[in-house]
């Protein structure tokens, strides 16, 4: 049996999909059944199921679901069932997209409900079909009544496998299933869980923002807690000795599993925690496209970046600026067969087929996991971020080996990165000849496209405080609409997107930098003042210009009290 995105195909049929595959490449023909979901892709595997019950393959769906569709489907059977209506095709005709043709789930269930269409299936990821479902579910958290079902003293057997889009048997673990399955739709990064002295409450944090507290009675505190270490196996009794808890999990979403990384603070008046999710659909993003669809000049700059054979390439920022994210990305782009690729994280967000990964848990791993690192001779590093010495020195020491180094660095500027690694303890003639990029990256709120206003000319105040120039006076743009509308959950604002500023050390600039010439903030103006390079000024005020965000968002995230030239 083949096991491949939450289905299992029988013996049978496990054969013929093994011997389309084989078709596209003999050495498949070798593999046994648990290698195939990591070395082939799913689009390749989903692409041969299709091809054996000649049916069309669609990579993605997304655009072509219309959601009126789902009014009288259970998303849970049809999540099970991995299958989902997408579109009519004309008047009499159901276009079905589905991930397992064998399965007569489909059918059963659509064909009662769409009495008068035909159904016509086509083959997609189990992903796809489980994002469609998201896109379209929506519940509205829990109810005074799912609170009040709850008994204070009750003791939770352990959950396995948290799956938070099933129907839970216990109360509290229906209520906790709740309150993840929201924050998962609502593409939250994270959930607070705080006791104070009169309340007890969650917030999420989306697209960088808190939103309004959603109050919990103050008698569950004891009972959330417990649930959530059960969930990791850890004994409750560590909360009362322990002055901080860390911990993961996983729960499964749809099929999909989201890991969580877990904080509990001890507190004045109990605790707080801190559940962060790491989905990985929103993680996976390709350069040029989503919130990763920077503009030419900021692509083009990119890619010279990551033609560089060797050196280090950081990409600076504040916490939540997307920086892992822009550098997963890149490492997905410069993936090849013929290129070895390590990464040396703490945890490991986004796992690439061909890409070796390896789990940094604590610092002292991280001399003795070097030593055999550079004995694989890998072409890349990845390091998920310099933060001390020793990281600082394995950056440097990897480059002027001749290694290609990423890594992300905690510093608002570009130009502060020379710094941070100077003060880290790395001599400035060292940093100057091993750093060959110097990128910073914020990620900024963009308008919510249903309720976006019209506006003209920016006023002489905001002007003089933003030092832009007179041409704002009359410039059209968008702004936030005070309030927003349904689909931004009256915020104004949906979903973001990143700027990126990249600064390149030519050899020159390397040698005055080097030999203390120009200073690292000197040289971000001149290169600014030439204006050839995307800056994180430029690219937001290019936002506004394109109706994507507004002033009050970018300013948000940039300093833009001061101009670049
Ligand atoms: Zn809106």
């Amino acid at each position: 049996m083949i096991g491949f995105d939450g289905i299992s195909f029988n013996e049978l049929i496990s054969r013929r999909i093994m011997s389309e595959l084989t078709v596209h490449d003999p050495s498949y023909a070798d593999l046994a059944h648990d290698q195939i979901p990591n070395r082939v892709s799913r689009c390749s595997f989903m692409a041969s199921i299709a091809k054996i019950n000649g049916l069309p393959f669609y990579p993605t769906i997304a655009e072509f679901c219309d959601e009126s569709l789902h009014t009288n489907c259970d998303p849970t059977v049809m999540s099970r069932g991995f299958f989902t209506p997408l579109c009519l095709s004309g008047t009499d005709k159901l276009i079905v997209a589905l991930a397992n043709p064998w399965s007569p789930l489909a059918e059963e269930y659509l064909a009662p409900r769409f009495p008068h269409l035909e159904i016509v299936k086509i083959i997609t990821l189990a992903s796809e079909i489980n994002r469609a479902i998201e896109s379209v579910v929506t519940n509205s958290g829990p109810s005074t009544a799912e609170f009040e079902a709850i008994e204070t003293d009750d003791q939770d057997e352990g959950i396995h496998d948290f799956d938070v889009t099933m129907d839970q048997k216990e109360p509290m673990a229906q209520l906790m299933a709740s309150i993840l399955a929201d924050a998962v739709k609502l593409r939250a990064s994270d959930i607070h869980f705080k006791v104070e002295k009169e309340a007890f409450y969650y917030v999420f944090r989306i697209d960088g923002d808190l939103s309004h507290k959603i109050m919990i009675p103050m008698k569950l505190k004891d009972r959330v807690d417990a649930f959530l270490l059960n969930l990791m196996k850890l004994p409750t009794e560590t909360r009362n000795t322990a002055p901080g808890i860390s911990g993961r999990f996983t729960i499964s979403y749809y099929h999909r599993p989201i890991d969580i990384r877990y904080e509990r603070h001890q507190t004045y008046r109990g605790y707080h925690l801190t559940l962060r999710l790491l989905d990985k659909n929103h993680i996976k993003l390709t350069l040029g496209k989503g919130a990763l669809a920077f503009d030419e000049e900021t692509q083009f700059a990119l890619n010279r970046v990551m033609q560089i054979p060797a050196g280090i390439i950081v990409i600076s920022g504040p916490t939540g600026s997307g920086k892992s994210t822009t550098l997963n990305a890149i490492l997905r782009e410069l993936n090849r067969p013929e290129i070895n690729i390590l990464t040396l994280e703490n945890p490991v967000e986004d796992e690439v087929p061909g890409i070796t990964h390896c789990n940094l848990k604590s610092a002292k791993e991280f001399k003795p996991m070097i030593a055999s690192f550079m004995r694989s001779d890998p072409d890349i590093i990845l390091m998920g971020e310099v933060r001390d010495l020793e990281s600082a020195e394995l950056a440097i020491e990897a480059s002027i080996t001749g290694h290609k180094v990423l890594t992300t660095i905690h510093t608002p500027r570009a130009s502060q990165i020379i710094e941070r690694f100077e003060q880290l303890g790395i001599a400035r003639w060292k940093i100057a000849q091993a750093l060959k990029a110097a990128c910073a990256q914020r990620l900024v709120k963009t308008l919510c496209p249903h309720c976006k206003e019209p506006a003209t000319g920016i006023s002489s105040n905001e002007r003089k405080t933003f030092f832009l120039d007179d041409t704002w006076a009359t410039m059209p743009h968008y702004v936030a609409k005070a309030g927003g509308c349904g689909a931004c959950r009256n915020t104004g604002y949906k979903g973001r997107t990143a700027i990126l500023e990249i600064i390149p050390i030519t050899p020159e600039m390397a040698d005055k930098l080097a030999q203390g010439q120009i200073t690292p903030y000197a040289m971000e103006r001149q290169i600014a003042a030439e204006g050839l390079l995307p800056s994180l000024r430029r690219s937001a005020l290019r936002l506004i210009r394109e109706g994507k965000t507004d002033l009050a968002a970018i300013s948000k995230v940039i300093d833009m009290t001061y101009s670049d030239v």
